[in-house]
């Protein structure tokens, strides 16, 4: 790959890839589990991030924390689905990344993260770039 081919690829805008919030399944932190639940198995995917009120990123959900989080120790506590909240068992260490940020640091992160949550200035979720979306550009530049 020459320079140029490269810096092509490295170059690329984020922007275009995103998928905007409105088109990403959400939950908020003070949502019960019961919901996140519905929502996690109704959407088909396996993580999805928490906000907050104000739309601010506090951190991804997943089906495994919440079965883990009503497992007892010999039963499963269907009870504590409706009785916790999101807050509770949320993952507050997400992948994020910059509305304006560049194609290498995605990269970077997508290497350990099936998707990137894309925040504003303000800490505001606009939206996520998932891993398939940044090989996929990856896969473009490279056949020609
Ligand atoms: P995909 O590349 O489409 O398989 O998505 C990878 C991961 O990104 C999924 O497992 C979800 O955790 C997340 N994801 C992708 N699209 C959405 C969406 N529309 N809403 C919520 N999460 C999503």
């Amino acid at each position: 790959m020459t320079k140029l081919e490269k810096e092509e690829i490295l170059d690329h805008e984020i922007s275009e890839l995103i998928i905007p919030s409105q088109k990403v399944a959400i939950v908020q932190e003070g949502n019960t589990l019961e919901h996140a639940l519905l929502v996690l198995i109704k959407s088909g995917y396996s993580a999805i991030p928490v906000l907050d009120r104000d739309y601010k990123l506090k951190g991804l959900v997943s089906t495994t924390l919440i079965l883990d989080s009503i497992l007892g120790l010999e039963k499963i506590e269907y009870d504590n689905l409706s009785a916790h909240k999101v807050e509770e068992v949320m993952d507050t260490k997400v992948a994020r990344i910059m509305e304006n940020g560049i194609f290498f640091k995605a990269l970077e992160l997508s290497i350990n993260h099936p998707f990137l949550c894309v925040v504003n200035e303000e800490g505001v979720f606009t939206g996520i770039l998932t891993r398939k979306s940044i090989l996929a550009i990856i896969h473009r530049h490279l056949k020609h």
